[in-house]
């Protein structure tokens, strides 16, 4: 299931003191309101439910066996860590079969153990996100659980291969899924209102993974209602899952850069070196492209580093919307970015080139009472003309790129093309050319 950690801590200013203490107190007044909400929805329901239930022996047996394969799961892949940001994890191979087979209290105590277990052995995240991931997962599950018992009365068909029951449970997980994304989704819109709903609700591959814990979840289920001592057998594959699943996500977290998504300069270096072999070989063009924020120092001192990172971020996601789906685009470092644009000849660089120019140049981005505007100057390499590697082509965008800089930023800047190392001495011409072309 998703960890909270969409909801991205945006100070507002005056609550520095108190807000380190309690971080939550820095937080937009709404999300606040909201994240309360949810959690004392969440103790209310633990009220309701625990007084209305019937305890019984085997029903705190088989919640403590789930309990125990998930915190087998925590500790065998403790040691890889965990990745910043929102992380995933197959916890619900768990959860689910205490929604479906226990009453619904115990799906609201199953997630304030395993998050406990996450916080104290795994990743020490600000309190408030892991409580109120407790209660989101809490409320979803104990919502599915009431509902399929309401459906099912005596669960135990489910173990026995009903057809109906089966189906009732596949449609009970969907909505545990559901219910648990929209109410993660509300926070992390209310966190940050410019995030579209789109991104936050919809991601094949988050999609890909509630598919893949609904099924584990129900199988579990149907062997754990069998037979509690089944879990033995379901263990390893879901270890073995999570740990990979796991691997992956710490890959990509190393590859990317935390604050714009973009690859980081390591991995976008890496990719470009790739894209330079298979352009030598197959004999295709390519063009480099160095994008630098022009006065960017001068937002970060007006406005504040805050809102110096809103800008580098739209910076970011504007070049990464105008170019396609191959070209490889990294964050250098600092307000400086690259692009390396596979098949592209001259005339094409220069035309995307100046499309980001005039697109970033057009951007508004809100700051506190003003819209704050920037303008970006970018250096041109083209493979074979300027550079024939990767060091050589950067050195080349990088020249340009100064020389954009000199003439006056908001531009776009080509370095002259070398001379062959053994054609004939050109004729010396009446005035020394400029190394540099602009656009
Ligand atoms: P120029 O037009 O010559 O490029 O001027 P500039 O002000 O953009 O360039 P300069 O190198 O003088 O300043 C870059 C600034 O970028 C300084 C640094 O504090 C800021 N910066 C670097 N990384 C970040 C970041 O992650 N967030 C924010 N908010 N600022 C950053
Ligand atoms: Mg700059
Ligand atoms: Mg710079």
């Amino acid at each position: 299931m998703a960890a909270t950690s969409h909801t991205s801590v945006k100070p507002r200013a005056g609550a520095s003191t108190l807000a380190d203490r309690w971080p939550l107190l820095a937080q937009r007044r709404a999300l606040v309101a909201y994240l309360s909400g949810i959690v004392a929805l969440d103790l209310a329901a633990i009220g309701f439910f625990a007084t209305s239930a019937n305890f019984r022996w085997s029903d705190l047996l088989t919640f403590l066996a789930l309990m125990v394969c998930g915190a087998v799961c925590i500790e065998a892949t403790r040691r890889l860590g965990m990745p910043a940001g929102v992380s995933r994890d197959l916890l619900s191979a768990w959860w689910l079969p205490v929604a479906l087979l226990l009453p619904p209290v115990y799906a609201l105590f199953a997630p304030i153990v395993l998050q406990t277990l996450l916080q104290w052995r795994v990743r020490a995240t600000v309190l408030y996100r892991r409580v109120f991931s407790a209660a989101a997962i809490g409320l979803a599950a104990c919502t599915a659980s009431a509902l399929f018992h309401a459906l099912v009365p005596d669960v135990s068909v489910l173990s026995q291969g009903s057809g109906p029951s089966i189906m009732l449970a596949i449609g009970c997980a969907v909505l545990f899924a559901v219910l648990n994304t929209a109410l993660i989704a509300v926070a992390a819109h209310t966190a940050d209102p410019d995030t579209r709903w789109r991104e936050v609700l919809w991601d094949r591959e988050s999609v890909l993974l509630d598919v893949v814990e609904l099924c584990l979840g129900v199988i579990v289920a149907i062997a754990c209602g069998l037979n509690p001592a089944l879990l033995v057998l379901a263990l390893p594959p879901v270890v073995l899952l999570q740990r990979s699943l796991l691997h992956a996500q710490l890959q990509a977290a190393a590859r990317t850069d935390p604050k714009t998504g973009l690859l980081n300069a390591a991995a976008w270096q890496r990719e470009a070196d790739t894209e330079i072999v298979r352009a030598r070989r197959t004999g295709e063009t390519l063009a480099l492209l160095i994008v630098d924020i022009d006065h960017f120092k001068r937002v970060n001192d007006t406005h504040g580093h805050l809102i110096g990172d809103q800008v580098l971020i739209a910076v970011a996601a504007m070049l990464r919307s105008q170019l396609r789906e191959y070209d490889v685009v990294g964050r250098f470092g600092g307000e400086e970015f690259v692009v390396l644009l596979p098949g592209a000849d001259i005339s094409e660089a220069r035309r995307v080139a100046e499309r980001l120019r005039s697109r970033v140049g057009r951007m508004a981005i809100p700051a506190d009472d003003v819209m704050v505007t920037v303008t970006i100057s970018a250096g041109v390499a083209i493979m074979s003309l300027h550079g024939d590697d990767l060091i050589e082509l950067l050195a080349a965008a990088d020249l340009a790129l100064y020389r954009a800089k000199e003439l006056g930023r908001d531009r776009i800047c080509l370095p002259a093309p070398r001379t062959p190392p053994h054609s004939p001495t050109p004729e010396r011409p009446s005035s020394p050319p400029d190394p540099i072309a602009e656009l």
